[in-house]
């Protein structure tokens, strides 16, 4: 998105770089991120927002969106290969032909709104994956669980009058999107963490908010909006966790999905932009996913 922008390439490469560390870059079952379709981009998004989006594309140049959040010639494609990461996941885990998945895939989506780009995100990759999986895979009940450091706004915007999805959010507030701290009981799960906040605090308030909520949801299938970036050296936020808090979170995550739904999890990179920290938390994410995949 331009130099010195903290959504940049080199993410993906510390990502790959994390894997290694832990020996764990063999053992996974990679696969290339098809382009999605634009209808299963627009089960969730405006049409016209959609078409509009296309229709500014740069050929050369960029174009703004906001101040974070910039068109390049590449950026749509790589958004729609992202949001076809994630159907592509849903498919394969919905299949049984992969335990859980986890889509390493840029720009991240969950800051977009049924018609608005914002925050570096254009199609929002998690709510076109659990649309795909009520609308395809014929589920009747998912969850989406969001520990990300910001809101995932665009996801609620999405989803707000869906009843066959449990959204739940934990994110630092006030911060960007500086959403409202409403919860819908049953639906809509907000947990917000003010700065400063570390790991024991963020711990018991995912046991308070999500265990009880999962367990009244009885998702068939489990989608995680991976943010990284409420790791302490995070340069964008406060609050102070660790690479053992997202292992410790991750943990939960699959003990909730082999308790409701055979262990199906699809999660999708969303922020982290310290890279060091970034390869260090999704590394343990993944290797998690990959010790309960073969339990
Ligand atoms: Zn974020």
């Amino acid at each position: 998105m331009g130099r010195g922008h903290p959504e940049a390439p080199g993410r993906l490469k510390a990502i790959e770089q994390g894997l290694d560390v832990v020996g764990i870059a063999d053992r996974l079952d990679r696969r290339e991120a098809p382009e999605a379709p634009l209808d299963a981009i627009k089960r969730v998004h405006d049409e016209f927002y959609v078409d509009e989006l296309l229709a500014i594309a740069p050929t050369t140049g960029r174009v703004p969106i906001d101040g974070d959040t910039v068109l390049t010639p590449h950026t749509l494609a790589a958004a729609r290969h992202a949001a076809g990461a994630g159907i592509a996941a849903v498919d394969a885990v919905l299949a049984g032909d992969a335990a859980n998945a986890f889509c390493a895939v840029r720009p991240p989506g969950h800051h977009a709104e049924y018609a608005r780009a914002m925050g570096f995100c254009f199609f929002n990759n998690i709510a076109i994956a659990a649309a795909h999986a009520l609308a395809v895979g014929g589920l009747e009940r998912v969850a989406i669980l969001d520990f990300d450091v910001h809101h995932g706004n665009g996801t609620e915007d999405v989803f707000r009058h869906e009843p066959r999805v449990l959204f739940c959010s934990s994110y630092q507030n006030p911060l960007f999107p500086f959403t409202n701290d409403e919860s819908v009981p049953g639906r809509l799960i907000k947990t917000p963490l003010r700065a400063g906040v570390g790991g024991s605090v963020f711990r018991r308030a995912v046991e308070r908010d999500w265990l009880p909520a999962l367990d009244e949801a009885r998702p068939q299938l489990i989608l995680v909006s991976a943010g990284f970036d409420a790791h302490r050296a995070d340069p964008l936020a406060d609050l102070n966790l660790e690479a053992e808090d997202f292992q410790w979170v991750t943990e939960r995550i699959t003990e909730a999905a082999d308790r409701y739904c055979d262990g199906r999890i699809v999660s999708l990179l969303e922020g982290g932009y310290a890279l060091d920290a970034l390869a260090a938390s999704a590394a343990v994410h993944v290797q998690t996913l990959l010790r309960a995949g073969e339990r």
